[in-house]
């Protein structure tokens, strides 16, 4: 199969390169032609779409969120990061059977591809069966988006498991899921917080990761309270635990990381690990603001290098949302309210962070001839974006998820014309509503 997008603005990489009309050519899986203007007469395809008044961008990577939350939305109003987490989140999450999860999961990947993502990175907290995670990977698989799944464990407090449990299913995972669907799944390991992991289990999670050439994705650093608990516990900040640990490298994600003191920044920029920014979630939850920028400039203290940022837009119980293009505009807003410098994200910056460093975290392709075909093509025909002034301002501050028209992950067109393909998504919707009911129910929340 091949399909030839023409007539569009491409916008691949850099505010430099941005293509007002030109075309691109996917063949199979992969970008087999990138140019400007007509496309050559004798570029054939068996598809061709016309995009006139549309930009094609790389496809946006949602590093980091919580796919089961998406019958838990509306519970964080008012509430700390630790009453929202313990009265709330974790008896919902324990109340929740296999159909629940497959539900929830496969409405919130609808949301996020609706959102632009073509690959999800989440962050797996049921730990009931191999069932309730299996069902997980098999919505992904079925909707065709790229998805990262890193498994979520603890080993202390509320509702831990066994490391010999973590360990056995992780194993399991990386043996029977690791790379399936064409390469579009991979499998990580998903440490939830460091106050409720074990230091060796820690290690040997990561070790077992890293035999498997995978991720280690945590939160750290969310809120102050927890970098206290972190330092009463072990003398150490929560980076400067996981560094004595040996967890730190360039297969770290650092979820969150809005409390670093300098020597953290340091250890984070030198061993390459890469941040995950929630704008939203830390907003609502009234966690603090991330230091960005502070992130994204050269690091003094050790050589000469910034730290990796990605984008994500957390849990749909912390954020409501799963829209990248919301994440992007936040994270702009954000870092000049916290700077007092209107200049301190520029807008081909931040879709870096949710395109390139995403894709750089995560193992996602980018936007190059060779590369997996990767994109999402949105729709500027619109009241709130016309007249378009500049090509990567009008994506950051004015496009929205609603704004997704296409979606291709794999070469596969996901979504057309604003519909995801294969799915009846208004029998979802009302199936959903009727389960999270029940759910909230049984849980003793409603
Ligand atoms: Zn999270």
């Amino acid at each position: 199969m091949s399909l030839l997008i023409h007539n569009v603005t491409l916008a691949p990489g850099s505010p430099d390169h941005v293509v007002p009309r030109g075309y691109v050519l996917i063949q199979g899986d992969r970008i087999a032609a990138i140019g400007a203007g007509t496309p050559p007469h004798n570029l054939a395809a068996d598809q061709v779409l016309d995009a006139a008044h549309k930009v094609l961008l790389p496809g946006l990577v949602n590093a980091h969120t919580h796919l089961e939350q998406t019958f838990m939305r509306g519970y964080s109003a008012n509430r700390s990061l630790l009453d929202w987490l313990k009265n709330y989140i974790w008896k919902l999450q324990a109340a929740m059977d296999v159909d629940d999860v497959r539900l929830a999961t496969t409405l919130g990947l609808v949301e996020a591809m609706r959102g632009g993502a073509t690959t999800v990175v989440d962050h797996h907290k049921v730990p009931f069966s191999a069932r309730h995670t299996d069902v997980v990977l098999q919505a992904a698989q079925a909707l065709g988006v790229r998805l990262v799944l890193a498994r979520a464990w603890a080993d202390r407090g509320t509702n831990a498991e066994s490391p010999a449990s973590i360990l056995a299913d992780l194993a399991r995972l990386f043996s029977e899921w690791q790379g399936m669907a064409n390469g579009r799944i991979h499998i990580a390991n998903g440490p939830l917080v460091p106050w409720r992991c074990s230091p060796e289990t820690l290690r040997q999670t990561t070790a077992l990761a890293r035999r498997h050439g995978a991720i280690t994705h945590c939160h750290m650093n969310e809120t102050q309270a927890e970098v206290a608990m972190t330092l009463r516990e072990t003398g150490l900040r929560p980076i400067e635990w996981f560094a004595s640990l040996g967890l730190l490298g360039s297969d770290f994600h650092a979820v969150h990381a809005v409390w670093l003191s300098d020597q953290e920044v340091a250890l984070l920029a030198e061993h390459g690990a890469t941040v995950i920014h929630c704008p939203a979630a830390n907003m609502i939850l009234a966690s603090g603001v991330a230091p960005i920028a502070r992130l994204l400039s050269p690091q003094p203290a050790g050589p000469v290098r910034s730290v990796n940022v990605a984008l994500g837009t957390d849990g749909p119980a912390s954020n409501d949302g799963q829209d990248m293009l919301e994440v992007m505009r936040l994270t702009a807003y954000l870092q000049r309210v916290a700077t007092l410098d209107p200049q301190a994200m520029a807008p081909g910056q931040v879709i870096a962070l949710a395109t390139a460093n995403g894709a750089h975290a995560t193992g996602s392709p980018c936007f190059a001839v060779g590369d997996k075909a990767d994109l999402v093509l949105l729709d500027f025909d619109a009241a709130h974006i016309q007249p378009v002034g500049d090509v990567w301002a009008s994506v950051v501050y004015n496009a929205r998820g609603s704004d997704v028209d296409t979606l291709i992950v794999d070469g596969q067109v996901l979504m057309r014309d604003k519909r995801v393909l294969g799915l009846d998504e208004a029998a979802l919707i009302a199936e959903c509503r009727e389960r999270a009911a029940h759910l909230a129910r049984r849980s003793g929340i409603a």
